[in-house]
């Protein structure tokens, strides 16, 4: 049987990060990324928006500025983005202040989605080049941790350390693999909100910052815009049970495409459950299962003009005449007050009512409201160390151990686990 120096299990950006930094630091080693898809399927595939900056997808309670910045230099070596520039700031940051509102202003590179594969297709054939064996379209069933093993659906293989950094989409896989390796973790944390979609001009910020970062009152927040040639998607996920539902998302093409003249981005809550409820996942499963319901086994879209008049929207709605723009994610027109719990509602109409004083024309009645948008990285296992060891060999890095919540931190929490096996 083949035995690795390190096995790493996802080639997303927490993934592709380890490899990375063990090659940099150990070029004669042997690695081997296992990825079940025949490319990684979060960020660096869709949109492919970087945030540089601290605290951007970097949860507070894992890194502290000065950590991260470290980590960030090598991030960039590793990427080498091409910074966006911004400009208008203060005339923002002015507003949100007066409200209570606080504008982040973060360094940003953005790819677009047909960039993003071209990015994952060089990052793979450089650690190719250097020796890393990749198989794709193999998936991960099991790991053995007294014979260091790792378990697939084509083989077996051995590893002296084992990096597991399956995303957002293996967090229920991540859960049971816990559960059975008996690694105690919370997950009672979890962000739940919609997603906006309207006209670059009436969200005209975008020309001057592309992915505004708003932090309003009630731990609600914007959270990954989409401007110029942007689409709005679902995404399919499946209970413990097996049930499926969907969260919506963004993405947007790179300039090589023609502009649709469309901006998305998400207004998320996050919520942090105490006694008696334990599972943030088990809460955004119902709230996922309760939009299906209600949507007809598809996400939920209101135009603005209906909600504030407390109506449904109806297919009507979306050919009228002051409805000047067509979903780019045909769902189910519908009332999503119906079916979002009103403490989210609340804080999300609150946020959005800010946010078109600070910049006006948001909440034309045209804008389309999507629901619900779920992110599920609440994992918070109980590490053993500070580079992210969960038992003795094994490491939990990226968004599905909630070791990162975006592209560039879940990038840093690879080379953070790589740290911690070199120096072992
Ligand atoms: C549609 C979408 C758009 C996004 N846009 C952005 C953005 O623009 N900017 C940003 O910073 N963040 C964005 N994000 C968030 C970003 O994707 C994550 O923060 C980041 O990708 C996390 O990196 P990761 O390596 O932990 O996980 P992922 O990137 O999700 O990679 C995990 C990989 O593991 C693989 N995998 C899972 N289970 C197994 C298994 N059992 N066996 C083998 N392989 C497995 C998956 O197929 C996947 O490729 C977006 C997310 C989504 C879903």
């Amino acid at each position: 049987m083949d035995t690795y120096d390190v096995i790493i299990v996802g080639s997303g950006p927490a993934g592709l990060g380890a490899a990375f930094a063990y090659l940099d630091r150990r070029p004669e080693g042997r690695i081997l990324i296992l990825e079940k898809e025949r490319y990684s399927t979060g960020g660096l595939r869709n949109d492919c928006k970087m945030n540089f900056t601290y605290p951007i997808g970097f949860p507070e309670e894992y890194w502290d500025k000065e950590q991260a910045d470290r980590y960030l230099e090598e991030v960039i070596r590793n990427l080498k983005p091409e910074f966006m520039e911004k400009q208008n700031l203060s005339i923002y940051s002015h507003r949100a202040e007066k409200l209570g509102v606080t504008l982040l202003e973060v360094r940003q590179s953005h790819l677009g989605t047909d960039g993003g594969l071209e990015l994952i297709k060089a990052l793979i054939s450089r650690l190719e080049e250097r020796g890393a064996e990749i198989h794709l379209e193999e998936t991960v069933q099991d790991v053995h941790p007294e014979e260091r093993k790792v378990f697939t659906d084509k083989g077996e293989y051995r590893y002296q350390d084992l990096i597991m950094a399956p995303g957002r989409k293996g967090f229920s896989f991540l859960q049971g693999l816990m559960k059975r390796l008996q690694i105690v973790f919370l997950d009672h944390v979890v962000d739940i909100g919609i997603r906006l979609e309207t006209t670059v001009n009436q969200y005209p910020i975008v020309k001057d910052y592309y992915d505004p970062k708003f932090l309003f009152p009630d731990r609600v927040r914007t959270f990954c815009t989409n401007a110029f040639r942007a689409y709005v998607v679902k995404e399919k996920y499946l209970t413990d049970a097996g049930e499926p539902y969907y969260s919506v998302n963004g993405h947007a093409y790179s300039q090589k495409h023609k502009e649709n003249g469309l901006v998305n981005f998400a207004l998320l809550k996050t919520v942090a459950f105490t006694e008696p409820l334990a599972s943030g996942q088990r809460f955004a499963e119902m709230i996922g299962l309760q939009a299906m319901l209600m949507g007809g086994g598809k996400p939920i879209m209101q135009r603005v003009g209906d909600f504030r008049l407390g109506k449904r929207s109806t297919e009507a709605t979306f050919n009228g005449d002051l409805y000047h723009f067509e979903p780019t994610l045909y769902c189910t027109a519908g009332d999503i007050s119906l079916s979002i719990p009103a403490k989210i509602l609340r804080g999300i109409w609150k946020a959005m009512k800010l946010l078109d004083t600070i910049v006006p024309g948001v909440l034309h009645p045209s804008t389309i409201m999507y629901y619900p948008e779920i992110k599920l990285y609440g994992n918070k296992p109980v590490f053993q160390d500070k580079y992210f060891q969960a038992r003795p060999h094994i490491y939990l890095a990226g968004d599905g151990a909630g070791t990162s919540r975006g592209i560039t931190a879940a990038w840093a929490s690879g080379i953070r686990a790589v740290e911690g096996i070199l120096q072992k």
